[in-house]
C-alpha cells in the first residue's frame, strides 16, 4: 500500500504496517506533515505545529522497532492535540488573543501519557476560543472548515481536531468536551469521538472552562482507534482531585462481544421538533441495523433533558466566569499597552483579549453568581442538574445504553449561525445532557444527508461503562460502511 493510501487508514493499520516494515514512524509523520502542507492553508485545522519533536519520537520508535523492543499500541502514530491542552514548549492559546504567545511551561497529564506511549504529537489544533462555541467560528484566530464540503463549519469547539482527523492530517487527535465538544464535531466530520466519563481522564494541565463538566477524549477514524487511545490516556491522576482511583480496562479488548439481547433505549425526546428529516431517516436505519445485528430496541423518556442547555448555561458560565478571572495582564499573555494604572490594566487587558462570545459567558456567568441571584439561578441550576442524572439512573436500570441523534442537524454554512447564539446553543442539546450527569458518550458516523454531509449517531451508557458503549459501537461500525467513505473536498486541491 501506497503511503497516501495507508494516512487514510485507521491507526491500528498503521500500526500494523509499521510492525510489517511496510513504512517507518518517521515517514508517517513526515506524510502528516506534508498532507497539512497540502490542505491546511483551506482547512485550518492547526494552530501550530510541534515538528521537530514528533520527529524525534517517530525517531525513537524507529530505533526502538528495529532494536526489536515491543511498543504500545499507538507508538509512532501521528496524533493532533487540541490547542488548550498544556505541551511543553510549545504555544497553547485556546485560540484566543489573551494566550497568543503563551508558551507551556508543563505537560498536562496527558500529554505526559501521550510521551509515554511513544505518540508523536504533530501539532495544536485550532478550537473556539477557550472551547466556547460549537462551530469552531469563535477562534481568535482563522475558522476552521469541514472537510467534506469547506463551506461548511466543522462542528466545535474541538473542530481542528475533528477537521485533522477527517482531512487525513493525522489519525488521532484529542479534544475535550463539557457539552459537546468531541462528539459534535466527530459527528458533522463524519468521525468517531468519545467523552470519557467525568474523572476518567485527568484534566490537569487542560485549560479549564467549566470544571465540573470539562473531559478529554478521543477522535479516531474507528471505535477501535478509541479504545486504544481512551486506554492510553484513561487514569488516576493526584494533579487532578475530580480523578477517579479505578483500575483502566483494556477497552480494546472488550470490543469482540456481539451485541445479541443487549437493550437499547431510544431517547424519544431527541427525536421531536427540530430534528431533520435526513438525520431522522439516518438514525432509523441505524436502529433497523441494531435490530439486525440482535440487539433490543426500546423507546425510553428523559422527561428532564429539556431544560438542559438551560442549566448548562447558568453551571459552565458560572465556572467559566471564575475560571477566566486569571487572565488579568499579570500573570499570564497578553497584557495591554495603554494602562494608565493598575484597574485600567485589567479592564483593558480583559476587554482587548477576549473575543465576544468569551465575555458574553463572563457576563453570564458572573450574573448568575452574584449575590441575590445565587439562589434564583446557580443553586438551582445545581438542583435541576441533580434530577436530570436521576433521569439518567433511572433509564439505566432498564436499559444498557441510550441512542440518539448526536447532533438534530449536519453541519451548517459557515456564517448561517454567528449572529444568533440562541440557535447555537441549540446545537447541544443532544449532547450536554451527558456532560451534567458525567456519563460516557460516543458519537459515530451512521448516514449522510442529501447534502453527502456525515451524520453522526450518539451512544451513552452508564458512568464507567465505556467498554459496554465501545462494543455498542464497534458492533454497528462493523456492520457498515460509514466510517469508510472519503470526504471529498480534502481531496480536491
Ligand atoms: N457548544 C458548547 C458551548 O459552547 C459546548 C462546548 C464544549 O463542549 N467545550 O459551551
Amino acid at each position: 500500500m501506497s503511503i497516501n493510501e495507508l494516512i487514510k487508514k485507521t491507526a491500528a493499520e498503521q500500526r500494523k504496517a509499521l510492525l510489517n516494515k511496510e513504512v517507518s514512524a518517521v515517514e508517517l509523520v513526515q506524510e502528516s506533515y506534508k498532507q497539512i502542507e497540502k490542505i491546511d492553508d483551506t482547512l485550518g485545522a492547526f494552530n501550530s505545529l510541534c515538528k521537530e519533536q514528533a520527529l524525534q519520537t517517530a525517531q525513537d520508535v524507529d530505533k526502538k522497532l528495529a532494536a526489536g523492543e515491543t511498543l504500545p499500541a499507538l507508538a509512532g502514530i501521528p496524533l493532533a492535540l487540541k490547542d488548550n491542552m498544556n505541551y511543553k514548549g510549545s504555544r497553547t492559546t485556546a485560540s484566543s488573543k489573551i494566550l497568543e504567545n503563551f508558551v507551556s511551561p508543563y505537560d498536562a497529564t496527558v500529554v505526559k501519557k501521550l510521551k509515554e506511549n511513544y505518540i508523536p504529537i504533530i501539532g495544536k489544533t485550532n478550537l473556539d476560543e477557550f472551547a466556547m462555541g460549537s462551530s469552531n467560528e469563535n477562534s481568535a484566530f482563522k475558522i476552521v472548515r469541514n472537510p467534506w464540503d469547506l463551506n461548511k463549519v466543522p462542528g466545535g469547539s474541538s473542530g481542528g481536531s475533528a477537521a485533522a482527523v477527517a482531512g487525513y492530517e493525522s489519525a488521532i487527535a484529542l479534544g475535550s468536551d463539557t457539552g459537546g465538544s468531541i462528539r459534535l464535531p466527530a459527528s458533522f466530520c463524519g468521525i468517531v469521538g468519545l467523552k470519557p466519563t467525568y474523572g476518567r481522564v485527568s484534566r490537569y494541565g487542560l485549560i479549564a472552562f467549566a470544571s465540573s463538566l470539562d473531559q478529554i477524549g478521543p477522535f479516531s477514524r474507528s471505535v477501535e482507534d478509541a479504545a486504544l487511545l481512551l486506554e492510553a490516556i484513561s487514569g488516576y491522576d493526584p494533579n487532578d482531585s475530580t480523578s477517579l482511583n479505578i483500575p483502566v480496562p483494556k477497552y480494546s479488548e472488550s470490543l469482540k462481544k456481539d451485541i445479541k439481547g443487549v437493550k437499547i433505549g431510544v431517547i424519544k425526546e431527541l427525536f421531536a421538533e427540530g430534528l431533520s428529516d435526513d438525520v431522522r431517516k439516518s438514525l432509523e436505519n441505524a436502529i433497523q441495523v441494531y435490530k439486525e445485528l440482535g440487539a433490543q430496541i426500546v423507546e425510553v423518556s428523559l422527561p428532564l433533558l429539556k431544560y438542559s442547555i438551560g442549566v448548562y448555561y447558568i453551571i459552565a458560565t458560572a465556572e467559566a466566569s471564575s475560571n477566566l478571572a486569571r487572565y488579568d495582564g499579570v500573570k499570564y499573555g497578553y497584557r495591554t499597552p495603554e494602562a494608565k494604572n493598575l484597574l485600567e490594566m485589567y479592564t483593558k487587558t480583559r476587554a482587548e483579549g477576549f473575543g465576544d462570545e468569551v465575555k458574553r459567558r463572563i457576563m453570564l456567568g458572573t450574573y448568575a453568581l452574584s449575590s441575590g441571584y445565587y439562589d434564583a439561578y446557580y443553586k438551582k441550576a445545581q438542583q435541576v442538574r441533580h434530577l436530570i442524572k436521576n433521569d439518567f439512573d433511572k433509564v439505566f436500570e432498564t436499559v444498557d445504553v441510550l441512542l440518539s441523534p448526536t447532533c438534530p442537524n449536519t453541519a451548517f454554512e459557515i456564517g448561517s449561525k454567528i449572529e444568533d447564539p440562541l440557535s447555537m446553543y441549540l446545537t447541544d442539546i443532544g449532547t450536554i445532557s451527558a456532560n451534567l450527569a458525567g456519563i460516557p458518550g460516543i458519537s459515530i458516523p451512521c448516514g449522510f444527508d442529501s447534502s453527502n454531509m456525515p451524520v453522526g449517531m450518539q451512544l451513552l451508557a452508564p458512568a464507567l461503562q465505556e467498554e459496554k458503549l465501545l462494543n455498542t459501537a464497534y458492533n454497528f461500525e462493523r456492520a457498515t460502511d460509514f466510517h469508510k467513505c472519503e470526504p471529498s473536498a480534502v481531496l480536491v486541491k
